[in-house]
């Protein structure tokens, strides 16, 4: 069956699937951490859906609010009308939220995925402010469809300007740290306070407050303090892009907590609906300017995903699977840190919580960049995935170059779990160093 199911769907199928590509394997069965494939073997899965799992696959708590849902009868497609099943979503979303924001916040329901969630905010904020120009920073991702894949990483729109994030190991200042950081915000400042500057006046500003698919890139918090600052100084909403931090996974429930920044405009995605579609915006209530009808959409009223949302959103919060993220990533970077001296292939490792990234270099080339460090090692990080497929781990890759093995377990990963995929990862990257 598992051949059959491989080679029939890489038929039909079309070749721009991501996932399918590195990952030959064909899931059956999942729970936890654990996926088992048609061909019987068992998988730890730190991909969970591409940040999507924040309970692992199947929780029983998630199952429960599901089967409760189907078993009341109660419709499963309603578009955006009143339930009871959103009211129940709604009132725990609310319980989750940045204080700042949860006093005085709207919610917006938008299509299935994030990046409907990432062009309701980018279509709010030019409604709300009448100015079409937007701010984005070098090495985002927020999406495929065309408004955020033009505020991601490399903008096409000439209405988006693409500002330097503060990436530490590969400082495109040349200098690193917080010194990196602090002329990224003077950059950013001088960029927008030069009338010759060519930025069109900004609706926005658009950030992940750690860059997931950009390679696992944290902002530092007082960096993210100076964004703050420089928006609200010059009436420009901020947009956070928590769609892949949220929901506890990097040791706070929104990443904007680590720094205390309240932005105007939050996009929530993944994991919010407990493993099934769901993509909300929330926001300033002042920003909700938009007339009835002005954002619609037939699918945005998913019982199913609401329901296992709420649960999730309960069980993270109750359980504070926040704090647990931020002392097991800790742990888990330490000691990626450590196995550092034994591959010098490990060029950098960084994370928030359980949002790691492992940074592969090639040790031996002699062109630096500025800031020292070697050039990033794209075919040796796909090896390395190769070899953790064998060793039954599977890890994604990111980075502007690919280098970048990146982990994104579940929250209720174990002690155990977490040495097991760290003895597995380790074991890959020795035989894919050979
Ligand atoms: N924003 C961020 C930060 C993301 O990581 C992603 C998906 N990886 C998106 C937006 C887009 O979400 P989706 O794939 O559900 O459209």
């Amino acid at each position: 069956a598992h051949e059959g199911i491989l080679r029939r769907q890489s038929l039909r199928e079309s070749a721009a699937r991501t996932y399918a590509r590195s990952l030959p394997i064909v899931p059956v069965r999942a729970r936890g951490l654990t996926i088992e494939g048609a061909d019987g073997r068992r998988y730890l899965d730190c991909l969970s859906g591409a940040g999507t799992l924040a309970l692992g696959h199947n929780h029983p708590v998630v199952l429960e609010a599901i089967k409760k849902v189907l078993d009341s009868g109660a419709p499963l497609h309603v578009l955006d009308l009143a339930t009871p099943v959103k009211d129940a979503f709604i009132t725990e979303l609310f319980a989750t939220l940045p204080r700042g924001l949860a006093d005085n916040a709207r919610v917006q329901f938008c299509g299935p995925a994030g990046t409907d969630a990432v062009e309701a905010a980018l279509k709010l904020v030019r409604t709300a402010t009448g100015r079409s120009g937007l701010l984005s920073f070098t090495g985002a991702y927020h999406g495929m469809t065309a408004g955020a894949f033009d505020a991601s990483g490399g903008a096409q729109d000439v209405r988006v300007t693409r500002l330097p994030y503060p990436y530490d190991y590969r400082c495109p200042f040349g200098v690193g740290g917080e010194r990196g950081a602090e002329l990224s915000a003077r950059w950013t400042e001088n960029l927008l306070d030069d009338p010759k500057g060519g930025v069109p006046s900004p609706a926005g500003m658009i950030l992940e407050p750690v860059q997931g698919e950009g390679g696992v890139i944290p902002a530092p918090d007082d960096w993210m303090r100076r964004m703050r600052t420089i928006t609200a100084d010059r009436s420009i909403p901020l947009i956070a892009d928590e769609v892949q931090t949220g929901v506890g996974r990097t040791g706070a429930f929104w990443a904007v907590e680590h720094s205390g920044v309240v932005p105007d405009v939050m996009v929530m995605s993944k994991a919010i609906g407990g493993s099934l579609p769901l993509a909300v915006v929330v926001y300033r209530s002042d920003l909700d300017v938009w007339e009835p009808g002005a954002h619609a959409g037939t699918f945005r009223g998913n019982q199913l995903a609401m329901a296992a949302g709420a649960a999730t959103l309960a069980y993270v919060r109750e359980n504070r699977l926040a704090d647990r993220a931020a002392v097991l990533g800790a742990r888990m970077t330490g000691q990626l840190q450590g196995l550092a001296a034994d591959h010098p292939c490990i060029g950098n490792v960084r994370g928030r919580g359980l949002m790691i990234g492992v940074e592969l270099v090639d040790p031996d080339a002699g062109d630096r960049t500025s800031t020292g460090a070697p050039p990033a090692a794209p075919a040796l990080a796909a090896a390395v995935q190769q070899e953790c497929l064998e060793r039954g781990l599977i890890v994604e890759l990111g980075g502007r170059h690919a280098g970048v093995v990146r982990l994104l377990p579940p929250l209720t990963l174990t002690d155990e779990q977490a040495t097991a995929v760290l003895d597995r990862l380790a074991d890959a990257l020795s035989a894919a160093e050979r």
